[in-house]
């Protein structure tokens, strides 16, 4: 089918399909995931086998020189095309990515409204080569080389915008992409691919669904060059003792318990409302949401106060309710995983300042809604502090001294964000500064953009994404070394 920008697809609820060499494909077995909403599960999708991936990276490796040796300008405009053609199809993959993920109407708009400008945002970042040293004798040169078939791997929260963050940067500098969706998410992904064998040229990206072992198969083949992945510590921890094996290049960006701390000129009226928002839209569900809030003990009552008045203002509904703000958390794993915080918060006999009662439209399905949730300054070592827990329960916590509190903020195996909310600017940059994450703000928490990078320090991750930084990630690293015949000097000289 020829590439426009105004196609269309006919068809989001009954047939999903594998995406190898842009052919749509199924397999003997297939699955089902949830409707996290209602319980209900939703269609059909395959579920690869060994020799889906065989056939996949062998269709990638056919197209890789090819496409390598386009211009970066020639690949940019066919991924110009794609986000063309994903704006296109806005309400359809929005009524999708509701039913997948539950989210609310402003949690789907959240996600898609900027997938196309994510695309749009990567592609004028280039990688230049970069003259090193010339003298008389030589030139060095150092230049980035794309790796060859990459591998995305993803997580259920955002199943379409980390996805597509990582093709774009992949393919851009010229590397061909398959993508592994999460099991709880593959609808949206597959749409993509599908839509994407009308723009790229065969072999270029591709899209599998499978089972618990799809991620296993791609992290071992020997013929995938790097694996870019999104999801928790202990599994990030598997794929890199994984890729060990082959030596692939690896990408991992983990799990978060950002920090925000809040210092006692902040105003409240402004930054409440804001820290609320960011601790539980998606219904905490961000790798970067806000997760520990250190609020100073001069305005620790006058915060939690206002705190919760914001928080109560939070409609909890499934995707179709047009009012809600949060939705129901995306899979029955990671119900299970919350709901035992809450049960541990209950045991400890941890102080809950405020707890939603759910709309009878919720608590009538058998969809996957918990109560959005705030607890009253718990001990450090508590496991609602400690823990990511990925889900609408949020412990706000005091401090008195501004080294003790950074202290408390860096005592985390994690180091994705974290944040500093002051009046006093300069005061709070040098604190963000002394926090130990790979992205810190003041004023503000959860602002990404594409021409920025962003990863982990600690167990939050490896490498980088996005930015010139992210698609450097995606290359090896050459130096050329001209040595100058006219010139007549030894090596080494
Ligand atoms: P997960 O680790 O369970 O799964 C992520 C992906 O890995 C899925 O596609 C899954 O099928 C696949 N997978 C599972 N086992 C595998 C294996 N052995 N080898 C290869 N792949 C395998 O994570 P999740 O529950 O989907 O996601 C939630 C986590 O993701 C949270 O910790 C969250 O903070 C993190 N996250 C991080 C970022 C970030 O950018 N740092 C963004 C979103 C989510």
């Amino acid at each position: 089918m020829a590439a426009t920008s105004s196609y269309i697809l006919d068809d989001y609820e009954t047939t999903f399909r594998n995406v190898i060499d842009n052919e749509l494909t199924t397999t003997a077995e297939t699955r089902r995931a949830v409707d996290p909403s209602t319980g209900k599960p939703l269609f059909e999708v395959p579920v690869s086998t060994q020799q889906d991936v065989h056939r996949a990276v062998a269709a990638g490796q056919a197209a890789f020189p090819a496409w390598r040796d386009l211009s970066t300008d020639d690949r940019a405009s066919y991924l110009l095309k794609f986000a063309d053609a994903i704006d296109a199809n806005r309400d359809g993959l929005g009524a999708l990515l509701g039913k997948e993920t539950g989210k609310p109407p402003p949690g789907v708009n959240m996600e898609l409204f900027h997938l196309g400008n994510l695309i749009r945002m990567i592609v004028p970042l280039r990688i230049e080569e970069e003259l090193v040293e010339e003298t008389e004798e030589r030139k060095v040169v150092r230049r980035y080389v794309p790796l060859g078939v990459g591998v995305g791997i993803t997580a259920w929260n955002f199943p379409m915008g980390l996805g597509v963050v990582k093709l774009a940067a992949a393919l851009l500098v010229g590397n061909v992409f398959i993508w592994k969706p999460s099991p709880y998410s593959p609808y949206t992904a597959l749409k993509l691919g599908e839509l994407a064998t009308c723009i790229f040229p065969r072999g270029v990206l591709q899209v599998l669904s499978g089972g618990e072992d799809l991620g296993p198969m791609l992290t071992a083949h020997p013929g995938v060059a790097k694996i870019s992945f999104t999801g928790s510590v202990a599994t990030g921890k598997k794929v890199m003792a994984a890729c060990a094996a082959t030596l692939k290049r690896v990408t991992l960006e983990l799990g978060g318990n950002d920090a925000a701390i809040v210092c006692a000129d902040a105003d409240l009226a402004t930054v409440v409302p804001k820290i609320a928002f960011l601790s539980y839209v998606n219904s905490g569900q961000i790798c970067l949401a806000i997760k520990r809030v250190y609020v100073h003990e001069t305005i620790y009552d006058a915060f939690l106060a206002a705190f919760i008045e914001v928080v109560k203002t939070f409609k909890v509904g499934g995707s179709t309710d047009a009012d809600a703000a949060l939705g129901p958390v995306q899979n029955s794993m990671q119900y299970a995983k919350v709901q035992d915080l809450y049960n541990d918060v209950s045991k400890q006999g941890l102080n809950i300042a405020y707890k939603a009662e759910l709309p009878t439209s919720t608590t009538a399905t058998e969809g996957f809604f918990l109560p959005p949730t705030v607890v009253d300054n718990p001990p450090d070592a508590s496991r609602i502090v400690t823990e990511e827990p990925f889900g609408p329960i949020v412990p706000l916590i005091k401090w008195s001294d501004e080294a003790d509190v950074l202290r408390r903020a860096n005592d985390s195996l994690l180091g994705l964000g974290g944040s500093v909310w002051s009046a006093d600017e300069a005061r709070a940059e040098r604190m963000a500064r002394q926090l130990e994450a790979g992205t810190v703000w003041v004023n503000s928490h959860f602002e990404i953009t594409p021409n920025v990078a962003f990863g982990g320090f600690k167990e939050s991750g490896v490498g980088v994404e996005q930015g010139t930084d992210g698609l450097k990630g995606w290359c090896n690293h050459q130096s050329v070394w001209v040595r100058k015949s006219a010139v007549a000097a030894e090596p080494f000289s």
